[in-house]
């Protein structure tokens, strides 16, 4: 039958990582929404568009195309931007154009209709709050900031992304502080959600937890 994963939490908390070996453990389609945001930020960006130009804004959602190719990388307009929103630019941009509401509207119409077809992880900041209030299982993922940073600092290495730890460290603190304080579906933990603490778990152990809670 259809079921809905959602995964939530700061960033860096390993969300994608975890959610990308349940679905493929448990035959679930993943839908990374944190990289919808990151598109957006990225057309955004190309076209001058700032976040307080409204109008702009909702002419840019109207205009984009945003899809995930057979290797789950994103697709902005026809052309692969993995790369280009995994990077600085768009890391220290993204947390100020999730905070639009028209931006919200747009990307959680998507994520609605994506997991309408079929049973789906998702991995976010508001899945288990907004987008599926009614998820069958939510799941709330917290680390320690120097953990988180020193993690994602290695996988931008792997990926070749250029930010020093020290950046990686301050841009993960500045987002989480915005994302709390946002007014439209900030960061926060769904009170049905089952919060797991990563910082002393490996990657193998955070599956475990979430795949025996979900079943087969
Ligand atoms: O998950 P990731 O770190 O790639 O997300 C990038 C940014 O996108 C977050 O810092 C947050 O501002 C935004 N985001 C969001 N809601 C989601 C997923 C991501 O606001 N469901």
């Amino acid at each position: 039958s259809h079921i809905i994963v959602a995964i939530d939490g700061p960033s860096g908390t390993g969300k994608s990582t975890t959610a990308k070996i349940v679905a493929k453990d448990l035959g679930l389609t993943y839908l990374d929404t944190g990289a919808m945001y990151r598109a957006i930020t990225f057309a955004a960006l190309e076209k001058g568009i700032a976040p307080e130009n409204s109008s702009g804004i909702d002419q840019l959602l109207r205009s984009t195309r945003i899809r995930f190719d057979d290797q789950n990388q994103i697709v902005i307009n026809g052309i692969n931007r993995e790369k280009e929103i995994r990077g600085k630019q768009v890391s220290e941009a993204v947390s100020p154009y999730s905070a639009i509401p028209a931006v919200r509207k747009t990307l959680t119409e998507w994520q609605r209709e994506i997991a309408s077809e079929r049973s789906c992880i998702l991995d976010g900041r508001d899945i288990g709050t907004v987008v599926f209030p009614h998820a069958d299982f939510k799941f709330f993922l917290v680390t320690d900031l120097k953990v988180r940073a020193q993690r994602r600092f290695l996988e931008c290495q792997e990926k070749g992304i250029a930010m020093t730890l020290e950046e990686i460290e301050k841009n993960l603190a500045e987002r989480d502080r915005i994302d709390s304080c946002r007014a439209t579906a900030p960061l926060k933990k769904a009170d049905d959600a089952f919060e797991i603490d990563t910082t002393q778990l490996s990657i193998q152990q955070q599956v475990k937890i979430i795949e025996d809670r979900v079943g087969v």
